[in-house]
């Protein structure tokens, strides 16, 4: 009944955030200014990750004149101003989990 040994505790791949942000939902974020409804995701205070439905990109008048720089749904653009500021009110406000912060990911790695 011997378990095989892996390389020993600790090894996990904490340096990939795409793993732990898996099953981070989204938060619905408004643009106060064109009503674009985006979902929005920080994994950090410094990296939000938006998903952009056909809507929102319309609804959105930066997002239709900016010309997205290329990459899988021109997701390097993160709105307009506007969105911009509504996400950091929503980061600040709590209504827009930061993933990135001690206190959320050691109750997550604790469970
Ligand atoms: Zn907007």
């Amino acid at each position: 009944m011997a378990l095989p040994h892996h390389d020993g505790p600790g090894l996990r791949h904490e340096v990939r955030p795409d793993v732990r942000l898996d099953d981070a939902p989204m938060t619905p974020v408004d643009c106060a200014t064109c009503g674009a409804h985006v979902q929005a995701r920080k994994s950090s205070w410094e990296q939000t990750t938006i998903q952009w439905s056909t809507e929102a990109v319309e609804a959105c008048f930066e997002r239709r004149t900016t010309t997205a720089r290329p990459g899988p749904n021109g997701a390097a653009f993160l709105g307009c101003t506007a969105l911009g500021q509504a996400l950091r009110e929503a980061a600040v406000s709590g209504a827009l989990p930061v993933l990135d912060v001690d206190p959320a990911r050691q109750r997550k790695e604790s469970v």
